[in-house]
């Protein structure tokens, strides 16, 4: 049987604010000494209560109107009842029915990963949003042990640094897809948050964290097939790599006449595999109910029109703006755009260097070899714009070869030296000297006398052969152009 693959994404996001959400406990907790940012508020003490944080809701919505999303008008907060030891109170303060956004939708590039001109199966994937709300995080548990079960730990030790930081859950429709959508999705959802600024999206840290749902149903089929959850995954390549397990576990189990169960998944990284965390007779009947501590909100429209005007450009404008304004094709205006490092890194660059497309060419050829061999990311790189736009004007001015220039980057990357310091050190000049340039030719002709002749027989491999060997006598100093052309001009 056909069957077509849909997936659904919730993405949890923690905000970047100064305090908590319902307390003013620093909320920059990452890192610190466990149990050391918290209050009677967010330990959940009884008799403390609520004040909701105003960034917090206004960031909410700045995340919504940025996903196309509508921004209520009446809003509130819900009890969502349930224990577990990283959670202070046994509830968490969550929103149900009446959510701060809802009804957006996302567009995703599907061709702008594929080199120009290979793929002409290039789509544009739309994924709705279905809603965007606003809550608190849990602490945050260690396991300790040797055991490698699940939930096998010997003890574990809780944290409640994270618990009370805001956190916004993002939710999709079931429009996805592929794992390589989704794998988009997650991207540009990152990629947008971060140009609003309102969070770390960090996946390694915890800030930016995806769990992906996911079934199969006969091609043509209307109604949803049972679904799988899966969490705990903390890279894009580990939601792409899960999803493709489970599309695959879903088909055979399918294939295989029997019925797929609907549970919540975990993603082992290590071994590659997803394993079964909890079904849905255990789920959880979470008891909503409206949170009693606080009052609804209301958001008028002034208000909403006045935070539309303060979002700042959104990727799909900035790529935009870089194919117009340096007439970069729109593969390479999705690279530079495809996160906001990325983006400024060029712009950074282009403020004391023209020629946009040499700029593109270095960051996505030198520069990106050397991050993803390093495994950096781009802001944490050695070579800064200043370091990029020096090595350029070098290779201008003629004082070294493209292929100096790539050890010098190497240099570069390796000790965060500036190009001309690296020149100066290792003596890298390049001879553009055509006088001298043509002693070193007049030389090479003297001494591979046979290689002339074959030449002048009509043999072109040999003219190759007597650029190498002016090359190797100069230490690949030579301007290899200016060797071509003496070197013509001396062949008859
Ligand atoms: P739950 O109550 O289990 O959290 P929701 O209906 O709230 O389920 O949906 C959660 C996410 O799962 C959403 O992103 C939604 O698009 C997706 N989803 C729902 N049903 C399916 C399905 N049958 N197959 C794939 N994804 C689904
Ligand atoms: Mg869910
Ligand atoms: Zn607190």
């Amino acid at each position: 049987m056909d069957y077509e693959v849909v997936i659904g994404l919730e993405i949890h996001v923690e905000l970047n604010t100064e305090s908590k959400m319902f307390c003013g406990c620093s909320a920059r907790v990452f890192g610190e000494e466990p149990n050391t940012f918290t209050c009677p508020v967010c330990l959940g003490f009884p008799g403390s209560l609520p004040v909701p944080n105003e960034k917090a809701v206004e960031y909410t919505a700045k995340i919504g109107l940025a996903l196309n999303c509508n921004v209520a008008g009446y809003t509130k907060f819900d009890r969502k009842n349930y224990f577990y030891p990283d959670m202070p109170k046994d509830y968490q303060i969550s929103q149900y029915d009446l959510p701060i956004c809802y009804g957006g939708y996302v567009n995703v590039e599907m061709e702008g990963l594929a080199p120009e001109g290979s793929d002409p199966r290039g789509y544009v994937r739309r994924v709705g949003i279905t809603r965007v709300h606003l809550e608190e995080d849990t602490g945050k548990l260690t396991h300790i042990g040797e055991s490698g079960r699940i939930g096998g730990a010997d003890y574990s030790l809780v944290d409640f640094n994270r618990a009370g930081v805001p956190l916004v859950e993002v939710v999709t429709e079931p429009d996805i897809r592929t794992p390589d959508e989704a794998k988009a999705f997650a991207q540009k959802l990152k990629n947008i948050i971060e140009h609003l600024g309102v969070s770390d999206c960090d996946m390694e840290e915890g800030s930016l964290r995806c769990d992906a749902n996911v079934s199969l149903r006969p091609k043509g089929a209307k109604e949803l097939g049972t679904k799988s959850e899966v969490k705990n995954m903390n890279s894009f390549r580990a939601i792409q790599r899960a999803l493709a397990y489970e599309i695959e576990r879903h088909g055979e189990v399918l294939e295989g006449g029997e019925r797929i169960v609907q549970e919540t998944r975990h993603w082992d990284a290590a071994k590659n595999v997803t394993m079964s965390l909890r079904s849905k007779e255990e789920a959880h009947d979470y008891r909503y109910f409206p949170e009693p501590d606080l009052v609804p909100m209301e958001l008028s429209k002034d208000w909403i029109a006045d935070l539309r005007k303060t979002l700042p450009e959104l990727p799909d404008a900035r790529k935009k703006r870089f194919m117009e304004i340096y007439k970069l094709s729109a593969y390479d205006a999705e690279l530079l755009t495809s996160s906001k490092a990325m983006g400024d890194y060029f712009e950074e660059c282009i403020k004391s260097y023209s020629d946009a497309k040499k700029i593109n060419n270095l960051m996505m050829g030198e520069l990106s070899m050397h991050l993803n061999a390093a495994n950096l990311k781009i802001e944490e790189s050695a070579v800064t714009p200043k370091h990029l736009v020096q090595l350029l004007k070098l290779i201008d001015d003629g004082q070294i070869s493209g292929k100096m220039a790539k050890d010098v980057f190497k240099e570069m990357f390796e000790t965060g030296k500036l190009p001309k310091i690296i020149v100066e050190e290792k003596g890298l000049v390049q001879i553009s000297n055509e006088e001298e340039i043509e002693k070193i030719v007049d030389m090479v002709l003297e001494e591979n006398q046979k290689a002339v002749e074959e030449y002048k027989s009509g043999k072109g491999r040999a003219f190759g052969f007597l650029v190498g060997q002016v090359m190797r006598l100069t230490k690949d100093s030579a301007n290899p152009r200016l060797v071509n052309k003496i070197l013509r001009k001396k062949l008859p």
